[in-house]
């Protein structure tokens, strides 16, 4: 194997080493989703989603979106719930005043995320894990909309995912295309919601500067009409 890099790894080290260090601490929806394999990006096209609710992490005060994806086979569902942190403030407070669909869009984009999804893949292909000691984007805490918490171990994924890559499953993947889909409907439940007076205030980030991405073209406020032909998914997931 073909050394590369300066320190003499071989492809496969460097690449792991390489891994290690590209530490996200609380990453965007955009950090989270690039590195998706092809299989699970196409696969989360085929999925239905419904944008559920909107409510307040009371450990954090940060808004935290519920959405609710139907299974591949169609048999069960599946609860994403997305945390969005932004550069400053909440997403509550964000969203108070005049603002242009542009600034609404880029306002959702350059948030922090932390997810979750209830799903097996997530919990035993290496993401629960990953995003949690590695990623820093994990959110706990929640449990699917049956009341039932995501199960299994705190292990880390030494045999399927032994790199460390995956960072979503195919349904925190279809939640980020809905919030970009939904983000008329978001943003209007994070002005509206009545946040509690003894809601804590987050902790301010350290002051960088950060823009604010401006979208010129802006996405209709309607879900995707959802793929006639649903793939079969072998994991039944
Ligand atoms: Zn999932």
């Amino acid at each position: 194997m073909e050394a590369v890099g300066n320190i003499g790894l071989n492809a496969l080290q460097y690449d792991s080493v390489s891994r290690l260090y590209d530490v996200c601490f609380e990453a965007t929806m955009k950090d989270l989703s690039g590195p998706v394999d092809n299989l699970r990006k196409y696969r989360s096209k085929t999925l239905m989603f419904h944008f559920n609710d909107l409510t307040m992490d009371k450990t954090t005060g940060h808004a935290v979106v519920h959405f609710v994806v139907p299974s591949a086979s169609g048999d069960k569902n599946y609860d994403v719930y997305i945390e969005f942190i932004p550069p400053q403030g909440t997403l509550f407070s964000m969203a108070q005043g005049p603002m242009t669909p542009a600034k609404k869009i880029g306002l959702l984009r350059s948030c922090d995320v932390k997810v979750f999804c209830t799903c097996p893949d997530f919990n035993w292909s290496g993401m629960k894990y990953n995003l949690k000691h590695i990623y820093d984007s994990y959110l706990s805490g929640y449990e699917s909309i049956d009341g039932v918490p995501s199960g299994g171990e705190d292990i880390p994924p030494n045999v399927r995912d032994p790199h460390h890559q995956n960072r979503v499953c195919k349904h925190v993947l279809a939640a980020f295309s809905a919030v970009m889909t939904n983000w008329m409907r978001i943003i209007k439940a994070a002005k509206e919601y009545r946040v509690p007076a003894n809601a804590p205030t987050p902790t301010e980030e350290t002051p960088i500067e950060q823009t604010v991405e401006e979208t010129p073209t802006v996405a209709p406020d309607t879900n995707p009409v959802p793929d006639e032909n649903n793939s079969e998914d072998e994991n039944g997931i």
